[in-house]
């Protein structure tokens, strides 16, 4: 009987954002999700993304389906995006895209295609890492999910010592998951030397190499240099996949724009590799939907639009760059007596606080602000009415 399904609670944002929903207090304060805020909370729309959808809705003369690797037009301008030219690439079939329901749905689609056609158990992930890697990954068969060392949390920098152990450790054919900039949840990003280093080593155990690409362009600011890693591993020949998210890149968050890459040394079997993927989206979801990717697609192929999106990036990392300055100056003035630094040094959306779960349960009942496990907060929930609430508050609770 369905009674007999095991009761559970919910957890992760989900519970989290429940909980601010059902939260009456006017004094509360949204940091959960990884959605751009504007200065008065509001979630933002980038202006050319609507001018892009009205020109689709105009375009749209029917809504017959899709085929299910989805808009090919969009598929490789999205691939180009992480890789640069890729025309010959494309043509040989060494390199190849499919359009998916965002960067989650582009994830799933290759963990089924490992599982299914590589024979992989093995997925390795950081600590921390986004919450889903673990789950999309042993929803598809993957037997063992190990987490390698990714921060330390005595120094909230990065444990490159522990990481490259913990990989060089991994038995071959292990599938690793490498967050290719604004690591979330930390917003700590490893250096070119720490990514040169890791290339060799997972050459050497043999390893795959799956990137999770959301916030390109919002790390550094520039589109392409937050692709450096991709291509570096690119220029050293791996074959490799890459789940690219377009929700934070295009302010468009349900429309649930997103791209898998695959990259591969001999392109003889593209034929294959297109109808083993096309199987897996068939029974997944059959084929995806049209209006968020074919509004990317405009904006991706149309250079007047292109130089708008692109040049809006700088405003959204100035923003977060101005915020995380701002609120790194609240925190000091409210309590030196721990450092700050990290609040700036980290990158992208992101600033992890490392607060402990009683930590973040008494910034929720006690002063009605919401963030998800370990204080993740999303930067640009704040704002300059908030920001001196919000820090007197974190002060309050670790002073309790
Ligand atoms: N990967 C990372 C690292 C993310 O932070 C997110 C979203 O928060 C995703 C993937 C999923 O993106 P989407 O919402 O497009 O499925």
């Amino acid at each position: 009987q369905f009674s007999d399904v095991p009761v559970v609670g919910q957890v992760g944002y989900i519970e989290v954002n429940t909980a601010f929903q059902n939260d009456v207090s006017p004094l509360k304060v949204d940091l959960i999700y990884g959605t751009f805020r504007s200065e008065d909370g509001s979630i933002y729309l980038l202006p050319v993304v609507k001018r892009a959808e009205n020109m689709v809705v105009n375009d749209t003369l029917n809504h017959d389906y899709l085929s299910p690797t989805g808009i090919e037009g969009f598929s490789k301008s999205a691939c180009r995006l992480l890789l640069g030219d890729i025309e010959k690439l494309w043509n040989d079939g060494k390199v190849f895209g499919v359009q998916s329901i965002g960067g989650t749905g582009a994830l799933k689609i290759g963990a089924e295609f490992l599982s299914r056609h590589m024979n992989c158990t093995t997925v390795y992930y950081p600590d921390p890492s986004w919450e889903m890697h673990g789950a999309v990954f042993s929803f598809s068969g993957f037997q063992n999910k190990i987490q390698y060392r990714y921060m330390n949390r005595e120094t909230l920098e990065i444990d490159f010592e522990g990481l490259c152990e913990d990989i060089s450790n991994a038995p071959v054919d292990s599938v690793v998951i490498l967050h290719a900039c604004g690591h979330n949840p930390t917003g700590l990003d490893l250096s070119k030397e720490q990514w040169r280093t890791i290339a060799e080593i997972m050459k050497e155990r043999k390893l795959i190499p799956f990137f999770d690409i959301a916030y390109q362009g919002m790390a550094s600011g520039d589109i392409e240099e937050d692709t450096w890693a991709i291509r570096h591993f690119h220029s050293e020949g791996f074959e490799f996949l890459c789940a690219q998210s377009f929700s934070k890149m295009f302010t468009m968050y349900n429309e649930r724009v997103g791209n898998l890459t695959i990259v591969q040394k001999s392109g003889h079997n593209i034929g294959s590799l297109k109808v083993h993927i096309e199987r897996i989206v068939r029974s997944l979801y059959s084929s995806p939907s049209n209006h968020g990717a074919m509004a990317v697609f405009q904006i991706l192929s149309n250079p007047e639009l292109y130089d708008e999106w692109s040049s809006s990036f700088k405003a959204m990392a100035a923003r977060m760059i101005e915020l995380r300055k701002a609120f790194r100056k609240a925190l000091e003035e409210e309590g030196a007596f721990r450092k700050w630094n990290h609040i700036t040094d980290q990158k992208g959306m992101f600033i992890l606080l490392h607060l402990t779960d009683n930590q973040v349960e008494y910034l929720r009942n006690f002063h009605h602000i919401y963030m998800v496990n370990s204080g993740r907060v999303n930067v640009t929930g704040l704002n300059f009415t908030n920001i001196s609430y919000v820090a007197k508050a974190i002060i309050d609770t670790l002073r309790k």
